[in-house]
């Protein structure tokens, strides 16, 4: 009788635990890791987020930098968590696709994952340090070529958005290009306007500020089309580089099992923090686009990252981009 009744209990707390899980969600302080070096676009991008879905929730969301392997370590560190909601990944095209066809990951980039809802996307921008003495893409290229095998560009890590788009100018130009590695590009760009190294592939919502400020000087932006926060960059088509287009789409994925509801709850609190006209501000100042209502939910961007898998993989072994 008494093993009855635990049993009885169990299946109620069971069968009631992802509404209860719901209703107290969040119980505690939730963390987003983010899986690159503070200062740089992830970061700031989920910077923005963490304060504006803590707030939507009725809690605090805190932000940790878990860094290294092109953000596969970070990535990794949210497959193993619990999946009640409380610690959310932002990750983006290059950990969720690009790494799972260069590296030998610890996780599945499909199967370990809940989606909750994509943020936002941005191409990247072409930049130079300002003693670079190109005034434009084909006179960057012709550059390179004289200098061939001492030019330096930054990178957040093999297979990250900042390393395939160099790859691609390399092969695109015929030219040879040193990378180095950084925890991300926050560190990469400061070492870029310190004149350390000569260029970088980096989002435009992180080397928009500093192309302001005159800190560096753009070439060509990754898209079809001239971003509006930066109209006087050209696209790669219109400066020499045709058909170079990367769009660095972010998103955010809770370990695999989280229940539906604490789902559901988190990305309600996403819709409402893109709804916001001060953060739609902020992000477009940037150069960052955000997707419709309707790509918003769950199921869409399980859609989106698993078509971009299917597009992007063969693409990358194609290219012979290896992880470290
Ligand atoms: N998302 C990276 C960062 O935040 C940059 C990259 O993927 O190139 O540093």
């Amino acid at each position: 009788m008494t093993r009855c009744l635990a049993a009885l209990s169990a299946s109620l707390v069971l069968s009631h635990a992802p509404i209860v899980a719901a209703q107290t969600f969040p119980s505690r302080p939730m963390v987003m890791v983010v899986p690159f070096a503070a200062g740089g676009p992830t970061d700031t991008l989920g910077r923005i987020m963490a304060e504006r879905l803590g707030r939507a929730l009725g809690g605090t969301m805190v932000v940790e930098n878990t860094v290294g392997a092109a953000g596969s370590i970070g990535v990794g560190r949210v497959a193993r968590a619990v999946p009640d909601g409380h610690t959310i990944g932002i990750g983006h095209w290059s950990t969720h696709v690009v790494n799972g066809a260069i590296y030998n990951l610890q996780y599945d980039l499909l199967k370990d994952f809940d989606p909750v809802a994509q943020i936002a996307s941005n191409p990247q921008l072409l930049v130079s340090k300002n003693a670079v003495p190109a005034r434009d893409l084909r006179e960057l290229v012709a550059w390179v070529k004289a200098n061939q095998d001492k030019v330096t560009v930054g990178t957040a890590g093999v297979g990250a958005a900042s390393h395939v788009s160099g790859v691609y100018f390399q092969t695109a130009t015929a030219s040879r290009l040193q990378f180095v590695p950084y925890k991300g590009t926050g560190p990469a760009l400061v070492d870029l306007m310190a004149g350390h190294i000569d260029l970088m592939f980096d989002q435009a919502s992180n080397a928009l500020p500093h192309v302001r400020a005159g800190k560096l000087r753009p070439y060509a932006v990754t898209a079809k089309s001239r971003i509006p926060a930066a109209p006087d960059v050209p696209t790669v088509d219109e400066a020499g580089l045709p058909g170079l287009y990367i769009a660095v789409w972010h998103a955010l994925w809770l370990p695999r099992g989280a229940p539906r509801e604490v789902v559901m709850k988190l990305n309600g609190a996403v819709v409402e923090a893109l709804a916001d006209p001060a953060v739609r501000k902020r992000l477009a100042d940037m150069g960052q686009e955000i997707p419709a209502r309707e790509q918003q939910t769950p199921e869409a961007l399980g859609a989106w990252h698993r078509a971009e898998i299917e597009k992007w993989w063969p693409i990358i072994r194609a290219a012979g981009i290896k992880g470290e």
